[in-house]
């Protein structure tokens, strides 16, 4: 995740992939780990990170804001900066 600094958002959003893996949802490959193979995942765990992340966050998630289009632009800014 990284990008959150809310202690409580990041541990839901790890915790959210830990469900995602025990409950068979969650992609997984042998080949490239940890390679984003599903981008629903991390939508799902910021989803999750957002909802304890105060009410402005949360709201967001409730908008529907926090989606793939969201998720993949945040990929941007990080690629942007990284580079
Ligand atoms: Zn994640």
């Amino acid at each position: 995740m990284g990008v959150q600094t809310n202690d409580l958002d990041n541990m839901a959003h790890e915790m959210r992939h830990g469900y995602g893996f025990i409950s068979g949802e969650k992609a997984m490959s042998k080949t490239n780990p940890g390679f984003l193979e599903d981008i629903t995942d991390e939508v799902v765990g910021y989803q999750t990170g957002y909802l304890f992340n105060g009410s402005a966050s949360a709201n967001k998630v409730a908008n529907g804001e926090i989606n793939v289009a969201w998720f993949n632009s945040l990929l941007n800014r990080n690629r942007a900066w990284l580079a």
